[in-house]
């Protein structure tokens, strides 16, 4: 008990002192869906979901040690226009789901947290669920005993023996598809293909409970504008088809680009300044063609804070920790996780080298 208490006044002490030493920094965290059971009966995914409780909590918490930002406020105090605000911290939401509004809004009202929603354009105008979301319901409604299926060259086995064996089969699939060298364009295909069959051996979709949904659900445009004109939202692009910008070739990056942006614009009214993208990926040319296009801002999913003068197109971010224990959200939230993360991880080459 002694020794427990010891730990957390230490490991409370560090984090004072992490903060103070980084309060002139930027941290943006970001999150992707927020809802949870009880409300949707419809189907639950068996991709881990961030509840309103959760986010309830961890902005009581974090508005407590940090000054939530816009991300215009973030982009002009990195491009070193404005002076820093000490212990800032700016929230991000990807993909544009529904519930983002619906269910997270009511939650950054309560607390002053302004916030972004990066959306994919292609799924908001075609009503298109993500192909996540796709498989994961496409495997729980066609999978019911173990069944050997090929991704990208590789035979893998679903096990439906219980649903923790579901959520692994269905973590491998995902992941698989994503893994090697072959493009964007190729992954979707067959994961599309995949999934369709998936589809016709169970005779169901996510596609058919997909409107409204409050799990996979996208905004529709009334939504995107709504937040868009809301002072405490920012609408950012996540590109049109949710694309892995890294992995295509120069010119779909760049209608990707361009094209989110002028129908945001011209769907919302308001401009669109702000990128996110897809998977983190993005190549050595990325940035600047982002950039070519008019946006200031640029978000990656590489770990770690932002500083005056770090580049406005690969800015970092920190996901927020999927926990209620409070020393836990603020040590991941703070920075320091990752820090600590990145020291062991040196020491450990230098061992090796
Ligand atoms: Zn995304």
């Amino acid at each position: 008990m002694r020794k427990l208490f010891l730990k957390i006044i230490s490991v409370l002490g560090l984090m004072r002192l992490w903060r103070y030493a980084m309060r002139k920094r930027v941290i943006i965290l970001y999150l992707h869906g927020v809802m949870d059971q009880g409300v949707s009966s419809t189907w639950v995914p068996l991709r881990p979901q961030y509840s309103r409780k959760q986010l309830d909590q961890a902005l009581s918490l974090l508005s407590r040690h940090y000054r939530f930002i816009s991300i215009d406020t973030a982009r002009q105090i990195i491009a070193g226009e404005i002076a820093a605000i000490d212990n800032s911290m700016v929230l991000t939401f990807d993909d544009g789901y529904l519930n983002n509004w619906k269910h997270a809004a009511p939650i950054l009202r309560k607390y002053g947290v302004p916030a972004v929603f990066y959306v994919a354009t292609g799924n908001i105008e075609k009503r298109e669920p993500f192909w996540v979301d796709r498989l994961d319901y496409a495997i729980q409604a066609a999978v019911d005993s173990d069944k050997e299926i090929v991704v990208n060259g590789q035979t893998i086995t679903l096990k439906a023996d219980s649903r923790e064996s579901l959520t692994r089969s269905f973590k491998a699939m995902r992941d698989l598809a994503k893994t090697g060298t072959r493009g964007d364009e190729e992954m979707r295909d067959e994961i599309d293909q995949l999934i369709g069959s998936l589809e016709s051996e169970s005779g169901s979709s996510l596609k058919d409970v997909f409107e409204g949904d409050d799990w996979a659900g996208v905004m529709a445009w009334s939504d995107v504008q709504a937040a868009a004109n809301d002072e405490m939202i920012s609408v950012g692009s996540h590109t049109v088809d949710h694309v892995r910008l890294g992995e295509v070739r120069d010119d779909r990056a760049s209608s990707e680009l361009s094209v989110s942006k002028s129908v945001i614009e011209s769907k919302t009214g308001v401009e669109c300044q702000h990128f996110c993208y897809p998977n983190g990926s993005y190549n050595q040319r990325t940035p600047a063609i982002a950039r070519q296009h008019g946006y200031r801002s640029a978000v990656t999913v590489e770990a770690g804070l932002n500083k005056v003068g770090s580049d406005p197109m690969t800015l970092r971010r920190i996901h927020l920790p999927d926990t209620e224990d409070e020393l836990q959200i603020l040590y991941v939230a703070s920075g320091l996780s990752d820090a600590i993360d990145g020291i062991r991880k040196a020491l450990s080459r230098r061992r090796k080298g």
